[in-house]
C-alpha cells in the first residue's frame, strides 16, 4: 500500500511572466540624487520605467529609452502597482502608453 502522490514531486509550471512591466513615473526621477534628463530632447519628467527582465529602462515621450543601473529591479517591485499593465509585446505597450514618440515634446498642463 502507498499513499504516494505522483502529482507531490512535479515541478509547478513556472508562474507567468510577462515580458515587459511598465511603470508610469510622472514626475521627476532622481535616483542619483539629480533630475534624470533624456539626453535627447531635454525632458526632465513624464517617465516610463520599463522592466524587462532584471533591467530597468527609462523611456521618454520621445521614444528614446535607455538603461538606468541606478533603478534597480528593487526598485521597480516596490514601485510597481498596476499588474494590469502587462504587455507581451513592446510595440502594443508603447502604443498603449503613448510613448511611441508621437507625444513627443508634448506638454501636459496639469
Ligand atoms: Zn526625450
Amino acid at each position: 500500500m502507498t499513499d504516494y502522490d505522483p502529482d507531490f514531486h512535479n515541478p509547478r509550471p513556472e508562474p507567468y511572466q510577462p515580458v515587459i512591466r511598465a511603470l508610469p513615473h510622472p514626475g521627476e526621477l532622481d535616483a542619483r540624487g539629480v533630475p534624470i534628463t533624456c539626453p535627447k530632447c531635454r525632458a526632465r519628467r513624464d517617465w516610463l520605467l520599463l522592466n524587462v527582465g532584471p533591467q530597468v529602462f527609462v523611456r521618454c515621450r520621445c521614444a528614446n529609452e535607455w538603461p538606468e543601473p541606478d533603478l534597480t529591479r528593487t526598485y521597480f517591485d516596490q514601485h510597481y502597482t498596476e499588474p494590469d499593465r502587462e504587455w507581451d509585446n513592446f510595440a502594443d505597450a508603447m502604443r498603449a502608453l503613448a510613448f511611441d514618440g508621437l507625444l513627443a515634446g508634448a506638454v501636459w498642463d496639469e
